[in-house]
């Protein structure tokens, strides 16, 4: 049987998105419900595959089909296309199977020539209106089909309104456009050394063509590229009856929203413009009336058209946004589709549609983006939201914040540290700033998108932030940045707007969300309802969720944080920051020196207490949750001063015979200890060290080290225990590649805890267990299991050594890899499942064949991830550990995983 390569609206339905496109599938299924389209039919996506891989060929039959159904169309309709008496106009319209903005315009009117021109004022009797058709045939045409550039028509038109003296283009007369079609004539001409074809059947072929070659213009890969989608699905081609809404004071084009997509409001929501066609809504050229203002000027239509907007709304179960023209008084829908909406309206509309009885409440749980629930908690703009923005960039990170200019990172860690809200203004970031961007208020660019590293750190740490806001040059050496007159210096205040990619100069006041204020125990927040849409969605996720959640915290106060957000206990908490401060990295470096073993237990002595007051303060904010405490991870080197600059500062300070030595600007020293500093420092020197003396490696190395930290957990434990806390203990141990380092570190350590709490007479059970975070470690983790109580997979780790991709580095070439689709996504934001997530089911299986009670974890970035957290649900691993406050996000995907596995598994 040969391929069907077109359609009639009644042969198709919503479900063909994939081969009619989405606008094709759903004028069909408007056409279905008896809703008032214009006639038309679609030329499927699959005849755009078979068109581009036959080397830009129109496949055998296809055209004979389209002449049918256009027959068919100008039967129904009583006119022919491009009649020259009595003509029948179409719009060729582009449509693939995602709403693609980097796509083909459409082209409307088509079917108008010279002759069919005057069949079009016979037919309307209003020469005006026809010549005004054509010139927008011949200004569309000539731009998407044609390649002419836009402007040339633009300028046009304008010289024409200025010639007469007049502003809007409803104010040119027939004389006027007439001459402006014989311009727009010569322009195509000109610009492309083509006449612009009068043959209607021709205008309609090549529209075709042009559609199915926008598939590939360089604006539509990128968006691909960009929102990851597919190359192979190809367009669709829908072509349709016109109908017009610019025939007079009684007619008018608009586009309307079933509810309002910003705040979620169960009202209509949207545009109308009086005596306009299609893209004048859109382009802004002319002021455009609220929709509900509808009603005083079409009163019938405004009428049928609420009437319509419940119906789809019943019949998708889901806000939609329609287009629709009013043609003297009768009312036209010509598009329709589930609308995109805010975060906060995306909640605030599921939680009514549920209690409108619209949608149960798991589909409308399942439908909560947990990518962007964290755009709830963000603080939004307060005051002076009428305020003019001074320039406009990207909303590369949600949340709105205000703070003074800064100009470089050093700046940024400087000002915050003085107590001050500081905007970090840059043209771009890099690694090296993100000791300052962690320390800002916010993050703004001039360059960048939003995959850029900015963006993609600020999304991380949860910053607001706007990035490629072009418009603003910054200055800074200058220490300034300025935009169309506007100079805003160091310290000045500015505002940005995370959610909208706005900026302000100035300090424009800001509240916090609802969420945040209800959780703080605000009586008049927890009436709102979008707090009431969030206690029961959560509680549902909680409700049918396997997956435990925890946090990855290492201090009292970010264990507070995460058990606030939900957190069932710590999945990392690392200690290496428990090295830091002055009296600390003395006694750290004490111990790396030490000559001898009464040396280096004297630091260690030094470490104890301090080591252990911090557990206490953990233990107790954690109390009979679990706490996974991580033994020190980073390479020792990182005690000791920056290799180079001591080296710099030593060979200075001899040259100018100085007695002491000045390191990293703050830090003075002696000149003979400098020396000793920098010949360990060297001796310490690593090549990689990422691969090098860290992990467990360190505890085997230095075994009184991690001795040292077991007996600091344990004391902490016996004194919460004693004071009738109850302290979940789960000692780990990093970077194990094979099972005899974890036997053999275990077999020193086990004996330490059973001493410690011994001595203090206190019974804490301690579970041990490993990170599964390098690839050999996956591969044998049936032998690592039978010394570990526990895997916690380290995702970061994981995949930089299973890529061999050092996760510092991949900021100057993962953008090409992911262009160029060498990586499916940023594999340290998503757990790449074929590669490393085949490393983890390996583990997972092996571990619990050789201990079935084998408790499995992930501890990376990943755990906060929802795609990475639904890969973990189906691992059936026990629980997923993330920062604090990606805690809610991971319950709420934990819950989706859940449902989503109950609602295919009932299919
Ligand atoms: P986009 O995908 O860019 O929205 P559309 O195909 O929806 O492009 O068309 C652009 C504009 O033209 C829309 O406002 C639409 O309503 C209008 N339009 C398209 N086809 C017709 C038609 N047959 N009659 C009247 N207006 C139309
Ligand atoms: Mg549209
Ligand atoms: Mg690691």
């Amino acid at each position: 049987m040969a391929v069907k390569f077109v359609y009639d609206f009644e042969e198709g339905n919503r479900d063909m998105k994939y081969l009619l496109g989405g606008k094709g599938a759903n004028l069909a299924e408007m056409t279905r419900m008896g809703l008032p389209v214009p006639h038309g039919f679609t030329v499927t996506c699959e005849a755009c595959n078979a068109y581009r891989s036959a080397g830009r060929q129109f496949p055998d039959g296809m055209l004979e089909e389209v002449a049918e159904h256009l027959e068919q169309l100008e039967r129904g309709m009583g006119r022919r296309l491009g009649d020259p008496g009595d003509p029948l106009l179409v719009s060729v319209r582009s449509g693939a199977p995602f709403s693609m903005p980097g796509m083909m315009d459409s082209v409307l009117n088509l079917g108008l020539n010279d002759q069919s021109v005057e069949g079009l004022t016979k037919q309307t009797g209003s020469e005006r209106f026809a010549w005004d058709s054509y010139r927008r045939l011949l200004q569309m045409y000539g731009r998407t089909v044609m390649g002419v550039e836009g402007h040339r028509f633009e300028e046009a038109l304008e010289h024409a309104k200025e010639a007469k003296g007049v502003r809007n283009d409803v104010e040119l007369d027939a004389g006027d456009l007439r001459r402006l079609v014989e311009e727009f004539k010569a322009i195509i001409a000109a610009d492309t050394g083509r006449e612009f074809p009068q043959d209607p059947r021709e205008q309609l072929h090549l529209g075709i063509e042009a559609v199915f070659g926008s598939w590939d213009n360089r604006r539509a890969v990128d968006y691909r590229r960009k929102n990851k989608i597919d190359d192979s699905l190809g367009t669709a081609v829908n072509i349709q009856a016109m109908v017009f809404g610019n025939k007079g004071e009684d007619s008018g084009t608009g586009v309307a929203f079933t509810r309002n997509p910003a705040n979620g409001d169960p009202h209509p929501y949207g545009d109308y413009l009086v005596n306009a066609q299609g893209e004048d809504v859109v382009s802004g050229i002319r002021n455009t009336m609220k929709l509900e203002e509808m009603g005083g000027v079409q009163p019938r239509a405004w009428e049928e058209l609420q009437g319509h907007l419940g119906t789809l709304e019943g019949h998708y179960r889901d806000m939609c946004d329609v287009e629709f023209t009013v043609e003297q008084g009768k009312l036209w829908l010509l598009q329709t589709r589930v609308g995109k909406r805010t975060a906060f309206a995306e909640w605030i509309m599921a939680h009514d549609m549920h209690n409108e009885g619209l949608i149960d409440l798991d589909t409308a749980l399942l439908r909560l983006d947990a990518n962007r629930l964290e755009e709830l908690f963000k603080k939004v703009i307060a005051s002076g939201a009428g305020a003019e923005p001074i320039a406009t960039g990207l909303n590369a990170s949600p949340g709105a914040a205000v703070g003074k200019a800064v100009f470089s990172a050093d700046d940024a860690q400087a000002w915050a540290t003085r107590g001050e809200p500081v905007i970090l203004v840059r043209r771009e970031t890099t690694p090296d700033d993100y000791h300052g961007m962690i320390r800002s208020q916010g993050v703004l660019t001039s360059a960048g998108g939003t995959n850029s590293h900015a963006a993609v750190v600020a999304r991380g740490e949860g910053i607001p932030a706007v990035c490629g806001a072009d418009a603003i040059r910054v200055d800074r050496q200058a220490r300034r940045f300025s935009v169309d007159g506007t100079t805003v210096a160091e310290g000045d205040w500015v505002t940005i707007d995370g959610f909208t990619g706005r900026v302000y100069a100035g300090q424009l006041g800001l509240a916090d969300s609802p969420i945040e204020r209800a959780r703080s125990g605000d009586p008049e927040a927890r009436k709102e309802k979008i707090w009431q849409a969030y206690e029961r969605f959560m509680a549902r996720a909680d409700e049918v969720r396997r997956l435990k959640v925890r946090a990855n915290a290492d201090t009292p106060g970010q264990s507070g944080n995460a058990i606030e957000r939900g957190a069932e206990g710590i999945g990392l908490c690392r200690t290496e920051h428990m090295f830091l401060g002055e009296e600390r990295v003395a006694a750290v470096r004490r111990m790396i020196f030490a000559d001898s073993a009464a040396e280096e237990q004297a630091a260690y002595d030094v470490l104890l207490p301090l080591q252990r007051d911090d557990f206490v303060g953990i233990f107790q904010a954690m109390d009979a949750k679990p706490v996974t405490v991580r033994l020190l991870d980073p390479p020792l080197h990182e005690f000791l001063p920056d290799q180079v600059e001591l080296a710099v500062a030593v060979a200075l300070a001899k040259e100018r015979g100085r007695s002491e030595v000045e390191v990293g600007g703050d830090e003075a020293m002696a000149l003979d200890e400098a020396e000793q500093m920098l010949a360990k420092v060297n001796d310490l020197h690593e090549a990689n060290p990422m691969l090098g003396l860290r992990g467990v490696r360190l505890g085997i190395f230095k075994p009184g080290l991690y001795a040292m930290q077991v007996r600091a957990i344990c004391e902490a434990a016996a004194k919460v225990k004693a004071e009738g806390g109850d302290p979940v203990v789960e000692i780990m141990i990093p970077l194990a590649a094979t099972r005899e380092e974890l036997a053999q570190v275990r077999e020193e350590l086990e004996p330490v805890a059973r001493q410690t709490l011994e001595e203090k007479g206190q019974e804490v059970a301690v579970l041990w267990g490993t990170m599964i975070e390098l690839p050999r470690a996956a591969l044998v983790a049936g032998e690592i299991a039978e010394v570990a109580e526990f895997f916690s997979f380290g995702t970061n780790d994981l995949t930089q050594t299973a890529f061999g991709f050092s996760r510092d580095d991949i900021g100057k070439f993962l953008g090409l890899y992911e262009e160029r689709k060498l990586v499916p996504a940023n594999p340290f934001v998503t757990v790449d499942q074929p590669g490393v997530g085949r490393l983890m089911r390996i583990a997972a299986e092996e571990g619990r064949q050789t201990r079935p009670t084998l408790k499995l974890g992930i501890c990376g970035e990943h755990g906060g991830d929802p795609d990475s957290v639904r890969f973990c649900h189906t691992l059936g691993l026990d629980y997923v550990s993330c920062s604090p406050f990606r805690v809610p996000t991971a319950r709420l995907a934990a819950g989706q995983a859940a449902l989503g596995e109950a609602t295919t598994a009932s299919k």
